[in-house]
């Protein structure tokens, strides 16, 4: 592609995409092979087992088409309904929310923190009494783990024990982050996992519902795979749900299980070349763990911009790559801010909207080579003394 003056445009650099290990194929071909084209079999047994394993004991997974579709079950299994009420982080990718909807039911957005970008627990907590005292107990909490870093367990779990209103923990971008050695997606009441082709591991389209227990595992296959009551005809007494993954997609994931470890080994050390490429410049913070106790798998590093002290802003940067070819995004815009929640209560005090406002996601895939990163380096240096 010969694009105005730069002559020759140079090859894509993504935000985030699919870096196969090299077996997927393998256990992909063993679907076919088997005839095991079907949203069961094996591939989806196997993929299970080794989610299961690396989330340590007592983790039930159900791996589903989705991690929409595991939020959405998520709710169902903890009694969500029409005109319920369930508290969401604001600062979110939309499919935190959406499900809440399916249901019926009203999200009321929280703001976020500022050390982990995460939901606040001040916020929480002032959401959680108004709630009650307006007379409708919260039904659910939906934490999430953005951009990989894990949020606040130990406050955000002490509310949810306090007021006796269950987490369901987002933990779509942060597998295998963790808080204090203990893994994301073993935290909530029931917790999530996304496989879509952007994230930490991919199925190119897929999730999981991580349960505490074989009942709400069980619940969940059951919802996911059209509630059929257990007769010999198709007999129903629930609305199923068409939501398990495919046995060909969970040999995707069976392959990059293999990999995930060494991957979010790559991704922080992405994280590492960006703090140092920005160790120089004062006006710049890149988003890292607060303390010891978290562990971010760093799926996205993110900067943001100290407004006072820079004449330089997160779209003159994205502007600045995209030209280049290298793909960057601001932020999720927080939830309490979109056309489709203007309506829905927002507890905060903008914090979530001024991260927004400074934030950049950088690209911070695990195949990113030495090549990649000399062209990233070279437009951001060229942007920073231009
Ligand atoms: C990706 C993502 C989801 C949804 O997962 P899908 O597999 O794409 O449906 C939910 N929450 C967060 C925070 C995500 O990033």
């Amino acid at each position: 592609m010969v694009v105005g003056n730069h002559g020759l445009m140079e090859e894509k650099i993504y935000l985030s995409s699919p870096h196969m290990g090299g077996k997927e194929e393998v256990y992909v071909g063993e679907a076919f092979a088997a005839n095991w084209i079907a949203p069961l079999g094996p591939n989806v047994d196997h993929f299970e087992e080794s989610l299961q394993q690396y989330l340590g004991a007592d983790q039930y997974v159900a791996a589903l088409s989705s991690g929409t579709a595991a939020l959405h079950l998520a709710l169902i299994l903890l009694g969500v309904e029409r005109g319920d009420e369930v508290l969401c982080q604001s600062l979110t990718f939309s499919a935190s929310a959406n499900p809440i909807v399916y249901q019926g039911a009203t999200p009321i957005f929280v703001d976020s923190e500022s050390d982990t970008w995460n939901i606040s627990p001040q916020h929480l907590e002032t959401a959680i009494k108004d709630r009650i005292s307006k007379g409708k107990k919260p039904k659910a909490i939906v934490a999430v783990h953005l951009y990989g870093m894990p949020y606040n367990t130990v406050e955000i779990g002490a509310l949810s024990k306090k007021y006796d209103i269950p987490i369901i923990e987002d933990s779509a971008e942060a597998l295998g982050s963790s808080y204090r050695g203990r893994k994301c997606g073993t935290f909530g009441e029931i917790s999530i996992l996304s496989f879509n082709g952007n994230k930490i591991i991919t199925t190119s389209g897929g999730g999981a519902l991580v349960a505490r227990n074989t009942e709400h595992k069980n619940k969940a296959i059951f919802l996911a795979a059209q509630a059929r009551d257990d007769a010999p005809h198709y007999q129903h007494s629930q609305i199923g749900y068409n939501y398990r993954l495919s046995n060909v997609c969970a040999g995707i994931g069976r392959g990059q299980m293999e990999v995930l470890d060494a991957h979010i080994a790559l991704r922080r050390k992405m994280n590492v070349f960006y703090k140092n490429l920005f160790a120089e410049h004062a006006g710049i913070n890149v988003f890292s763990e607060p303390s010891a106790d978290f562990y971010s798998n760093h799926w996205l590093t993110c900067i943001s911009f100290d407004e006072k002290r820079n004449a330089k802003n997160p779209d003159g940067l994205r502007e600045a790559l995209l030209a280049n070819n290298i793909e960057s995004r601001p932020l999720w815009k927080p939830m309490h801010l979109q056309p489709i929640f203007k309506d829905a209560p927002f507890y905060g005090d903008g914090t979530s909207e001024g991260i927004f406002k400074n934030g950049l996601c950088l690209p911070s895939g695990s195949n990113l080579d030495y090549k990649a990163r000399g062209r990233i380096e070279n437009v951001i240096v060229d942007y920073f003394n231009s």
